[in-house]
């Protein structure tokens, strides 16, 4: 394939759309690989794209058709794997996106998983629980035909949780029989796994500890500020506390805490079970969402939400690495910035994918109708974090790329060798 000018015509062009800033990130490894140009082409779009009318009766007895969508993007390596957003924003480009970065991000921990990711036009904070448990069922009816432990697994992602996979495992498992390995991400009670919850967080937090290992640095040194008290942040902050980092800022939607000497993570969380946010903690001072990720610290770890750091204000960022945390929370233009800074960044692909490799470790329980305890969870997921983070950095050692590049080639590399192995082009 030619790359020189198409490429950089097609990194212009496709930067325009989400999924186009994936399949520019692709095509920009595949000519660093030198990638065959048909495979190239196969991986610019999808495998198969499912758009589907999802007709719901509401509780006022109306009735509102919601949109909904399925993405398988390359299976070459295993049955699609991906999360299931209910959003308003969540369009077809989006999700087309998401179920990219997952065939990379799959690859790259070397789980046996394709890509997929799936989304419903809904607002969920403004629906009842029947009218989700309702929309939920009438989605995977209608994308049923594409699902199956061993073609495309469901999981959880924005606006959905543990009770709407125990909703899809119900609807899939009246038509089609007690399948409970059909999603991840399910309730322990409905053959969940234990460490489902901290997965994200611990993984992320384990990459900081190699992170600062790689250094020469003690975490004791180590300041870190987390944006994102949720599931992940929250997590983060736990789990990097008990590794001995000290945590000096972290904030919620309504608002941050910040003190230079260190945070109390377990008094936090004391606070916010009582305040439901971090904002107003006694031992800290307040700090704005827009400050947290200026602050003075070595380490910043965005766990919120996406493109919060931009072209505006990664001129701004005084910390010594950034921990991507949260999908996507730098753009590209901030990206470049910091880059030309010297700051390096640990992508999401690597730093949020404890999850995604715990939904794997799940799938295994259910296939093998076998649970582990949560001591066996953690330690493969430590063992399978340290493992990738390290392959990451060598390869950066070798090739001389940034963290993000190089964890795109070490993805696109395997996912292409796949596709040529089953002769799919
Ligand atoms: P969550 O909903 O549990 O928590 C989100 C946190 O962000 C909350 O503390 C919320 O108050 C805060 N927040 C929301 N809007 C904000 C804003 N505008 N500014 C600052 N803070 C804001 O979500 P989560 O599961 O913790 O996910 C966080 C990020 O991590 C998302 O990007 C998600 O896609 C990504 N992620 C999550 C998982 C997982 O297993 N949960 C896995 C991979 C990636």
């Amino acid at each position: 394939m030619a790359t020189s000018t198409a490429t950089a015509k097609a990194l212009t062009d496709e930067k325009r759309s989400p999924s186009g800033a994936i399949v520019a990130s692709m095509i920009e490894s595949a000519g660093r690989l030198k990638l065959d140009g048909e495979v190239v082409e196969l991986l610019r779009t999808s495998w198969r794209e499912i758009h589907t009318q999802l007709p719901v009766r509401m509780d006022n007895k109306k009735l509102r058709i919601f949109e909904g969508y399925r993405v398988q993007h390359n299976g070459a390596r295993g049955p699609y794997k991906g999360g299931v957003r209910f959003h308003p924003r969540a369009d077809l480009d989006e999700v087309r996106a998401l179920a990219m970065l997952m065939t990379y991000k799959c690859a790259l921990m070397d789980l046996p998983f394709g890509g997929a990711k799936g989304g419903v036009m809904c607002d969920p904070v403004r629906m009842s629980e029947t009218e989700l448990n309702r929309l939920t069922r009438a989605y995977t009816q209608h994308i049923g035909m594409l699902l199956g432990v061993n073609r495309d697994i469901p999981a959880p992602d924005m606006g959905t949780n543990a009770q709407t996979m125990a909703w899809m495992m119900d609807a899939y498992g009246q038509r089609y029989g007690y399948t409970p390995g059909i999603v991840t991400g399910k309730p322990v009670d409905l053959g969940g796994s234990f460490g489902r919850d901290q997965a994200t967080g611990r993984g992320v937090a384990t990459c900081m500890r190699e992170y600062a290992r790689l250094e020469g640095t003690n975490p004791a040194e180590i300041r870190v500020a987390i944006q994102g008290y949720g599931n992940v942040g929250s997590w983060v902050c736990r789990v990097a506390s008990e590794l001995g980092f000290r945590i000096i800022a972290v904030s919620d939607v309504k608002g941050g805490i910040h003190n230079p000497a260190g945070i109390d993570i377990a008094a936090v969380d004391r606070w916010f079970s009582v305040a439901g946010s971090v904002a107003g903690f006694p031992e800290a001072e307040p700090i704005t969402n827009e400050q947290i990720l200026e602050v003075d610290c070595d380490y910043l770890v965005p766990a919120a939400v996406e493109e919060v750091i931009t072209g505006e204000n990664a001129g701004a960022i005084r910390a010594r690495a950034v921990i991507e945390a949260a999908n996507h929370p730098v753009t590209p233009s901030g990206d470049a910035i910091l880059a030309e800074r010297g700051i390096p960044v640990l992508p999401d692909v690597l730093v949020n994918a404890g999850g995604v490799t715990v939904s794997y470790f799940e799938w295994t329980q259910n296939i093998q109708q076998f649970r582990w305890s949560l001591e066996r969870v953690n330690q493969e997921l430590e063992s399978r974090m340290v493992t990738v983070f390290n392959d990451l950095m060598s390869r950066v050692a070798r090739d001389g790329t940034r963290p993000r590049q190089a964890a795109f080639d070490i993805a696109l590399e395997r996912v292409g060798r796949a596709i040529m192995l089953r002769g799919f082009v």
